[in-house]
């Protein structure tokens, strides 16, 4: 059988050394078989040329043949573009280059003849292609053989003569020289029962599609492989857990669950709280370790649904534990589990990093003589030194925060892993979990408790500056507190740092009587703490800050956030950052000032934040606006999203289709033995070396 990942590419004719090194750098294509899973990214019928008096605005991709008359340069800086003026006799478009000014200009001369490729719009009543492809016409075969592909390529490429074109080309060569089929990865039966097209013809199909139909089943075949195989290896090894490993059983609900909650508890529990609590119960009863991941927005309640599933395992003779992110929001954590159990005899520890000394061995004593019920903290929780009596509930607070290795630390602190609960407030769309924590049983509050007041977010330029200091002057002579927010990302550090810094001097020139706080990421944790406190106890009215503040810091009587240059930030961020305010009985702002002039998806971004407050609306507009690679949280969760051909945001309905198939192979054959099935196991072992660590998928 032929094996392609060992064929190096630079031995395919027309590819050769130097183009081999462009390969790898610019793609990391190594091997024959990374060439040939290089797809385009969209065909066109390149059979007809059209004149310009035919195009509209409302065309795909299409092509026209002409001279350019002359070019232009307008804007400065960023904003500095070149146009120019192409026409073919029958009128005059304009084309457009943000980049790569000086190259255009010397390799497109005015009055050659070129045929140019692109997608036609319309701007102020002119036609426009921005960023056409250019070809002499004599490289531009007119066929009418069907679709043509056309594949990314950068500029690298293109000035080492690897352009699109002569990539069709190489492909094709690639292709037609295979004597043998590509081995199959798919089992016969599984591409007998789901109608799919065997791989060689659907790798062929996809480079040189004779029809959109045939293109359609070679899309649907490869995405089809591209996701089962994700959801096999997260669900495989999901079943390998559950059967390896026993979790413990809760069977009793007793004193400290039903005394809290009919004589502590001051407020009935929403009817969502009811439910998760519900469905926390049923996988603490089964035996199997629990794995649940709790979403909600933020306030809906998580940490009391947390904090009565630990109470339901000290029914059970066990401790537990809850972990959060920073030292802040342990400290919280601390404060009002300590609250809630006033009266009640429980022992509530806090274990940080700066518990030093007496204070530290006391905790660590208590934990391993099983005095101390219910412990706090940071990271710190997980050091090997912390050991306990019987560990058999966990909660992780904004678990992005957290490494999968630290994770699994958990588990060892017990003779089974004890249970685990993941609270989490960035809500993340249904297709988007199925993937990410495809393990993890989701659980959703979607509901906040009565009487809240919901926030109201407005959008206004940055030239009324004025009118927005009046109201907050108005908020903080109410006694409220303010955030203010710039954006700070690593691309822009310095002059993101340089806004920050001249805006906290715009505010305390302009709020000469109030006390500002300053907090960002670049300051020491000491420094950054100390500020963020003097917020928290009310001392400062307003905290001028970069986004450290989204996770979790609750400050009730904070009732106005106002976020700068909000039209920087994705969607789940600023309802992140939205939702450190509305947590008091105060009617609350979320004020998105930005510039004047604004790109169409960061003005439907924004429309889209003033019109809701549900997050999980607000994520899945989000995960089509901008992709599943930039969605918070995602990032760290250790999944390649490097999807070659499937779209988690539009492919949700296959994703879940094929989710389906691959429980029935697992639960089928749960031991991984049955020989229809050899193939499938091969293929994942082969696919986990190669790219991600899917242990690390939960
Ligand atoms: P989350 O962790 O989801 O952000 P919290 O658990 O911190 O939310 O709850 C936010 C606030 O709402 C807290 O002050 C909490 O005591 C209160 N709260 C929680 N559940 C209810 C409820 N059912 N009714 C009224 N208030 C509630
Ligand atoms: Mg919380």
């Amino acid at each position: 059988m032929i094996d392609l990942t060992t064929r190096d590419i630079k031995y395919i004719t027309g590819v050769g050394p130097q183009k081999a090194d462009v390969l790898n750098k610019e793609l990391k294509i190594f091997s024959v078989h990374d060439l040939i899973y290089y797809f385009p990214y969209k065909y066109v019928d390149r059979s007809r040329i059209y004149t310009i008096k035919e195009l509209n605005g409302n065309m795909p991709y299409i092509q026209i043949k002409g001279k350019i008359l002359s070019y232009e340069t307008f804007g400065e800086g960023r904003q500095r573009r070149l146009v120019a003026h192409f026409s073919d006799g029958t009128g005059t478009v304009d084309l457009i280059w943000f980049q790569g000014i000086k190259y255009i200009t010397s390799r497109y001369k005015v009055n050659q003849e070129f045929i140019v490729f692109g997608k036609p719009s319309v701007f102020n009543g002119r036609i426009n292609v921005a960023h056409p492809d250019m070809d002499k016409p004599e490289d531009v075969k007119l066929t009418s053989k069907g679709l043509q592909p056309y594949y990314n390529t950068t500029e690298k490429m293109k000035r080492s003569f690897l352009a699109s074109p002569v990539l069709a080309r190489i492909m094709a060569t690639v292709l037609q020289t295979l004597q043998e089929p590509l081995p199959e990865t798919l089992p016969e039966w599984l591409l007998a029962k789901y109608h799919l097209m065997p791989l060689t013809e659907a790798i062929n199909t996809i480079h040189f599609p004779s029809n959109p139909d045939s293109l359609r089943k070679a899309e649907y075949r490869l995405k089809f492989e591209e996701l089962f195989y994700i959801q096999l290896a997260i669900l495989r090894y999901a079943k390998d857990r559950q059967m390896r490993y026993r979790g413990y059983i809760f069977p009793r609900v007793g004193d400290f669950f039903n005394t809290f909650y009919s004589e502590h508890l001051p407020f009935e529990l929403t009817g969502a709280q009811k439910r998760v609590l519900k469905e926390i119960r049923q996988d603490v009863g089964t035996g199997r370790q629990m794995n649940r991941l709790v979403q909600g927005d933020v306030g809906s309640g998580k940490t009391l649904v947390a904090l009565m599933s630990m109470l339901l395992a000290l029914d059970n003779k066990f401790q537990t534990c809850m972990m959060a992110p920073t030292e802040i929001l342990a400290n919280q954590h601390y404060e009002t589990i300590c609250s809630f159990m006033k009266g009640m005899n429980v022992r509530v520890e806090l274990l940080t990093g700066s518990v030093k000394g007496k204070k530290r061995k006391e905790i660590l004593e208590g934990l391993l003589n099983g005095d101390i019920h219910i412990l706090v903290g940071t990271h710190a929780v997980i050091e090997d030194t912390v050991q306990f009596a019987s560990l058999g509930l966990a909660v992780i607070d904004e678990q992005h925060r957290f490494g999968v290795a630290q994770r699994a630390r958990l588990w060892s602190k017990n003779i089974h892993p004890p249970h685990v609960l993941v609270m989490t407030a960035t809500p993340i769309p249904r297709t988007l979990a199925m993937t990410l924590y495809g393990d993890l049983d989701v659980s959703v509050i979607d509901e906040l408790p009565p009487g809240r007041k919901p926030i109201q977010t407005i959008h206004q330029f940055d030239n009324r500056r004025e009118s927005l200091y009046q109201s907050v002057d108005k908020q903080i002579a109410e006694g409220r507190q303010v955030y203010i927010v710039y954006p700070l990302i690593k691309e822009s550090e310095k002059i993101d740092l340089k806004n920050l810094e001249e805006g906290y001097h715009q505010i305390c020139e302009a709020f000469p009587k109030c006390t500002v706080c300053k907090v960002h990421g670049k300051m020491k944790p000491a420094e950054k703490d100390e500020e963020m406190q003097r917020f928290i106890s009310g001392e400062a009215q307003i905290m001028v800050a970069t986004t450290v503040i989204e996770v979790g810091v609750n400050v009730p009587n904070a009732s106005v956030m106002i976020i700068e240059n909000a039209e920087r930030f994705g969607l789940s961020q600023l309802h992140q950052l939205r939702g450190r305010v509305g947590r008091g009985a105060d009617q609350s702002y979320c004020i998105l000032v930005t510039k004047y002039q604004l790109a169409e998806d960061t003005r439907k971004r924004l429309e889209i934040m003033v019109r809701t407050n549900d997050g999980f609306e607000i994520a899945e507009a989000d995960l089509k606006l901008r992709g599943p690679g930039d969605l918070e949280g995602t990032q760290q969760s250790g999944v390649a999203f490097d999807l070659k051909i499937a779209d988690i945001a539009r492919d949700g309905q296959l994703l879940q289709y094929v989710r389906e198939i691959a429980q029935q192979v697992v639960d089928e054959d749960p031991e991984g033995i049955l020989p229809q099935n050899d193939l499938l196991w091969q293929q994942l072992k082969a696919l986990r070396k190669e790219n991600v660590n899917w242990a690390s998928i939960s």
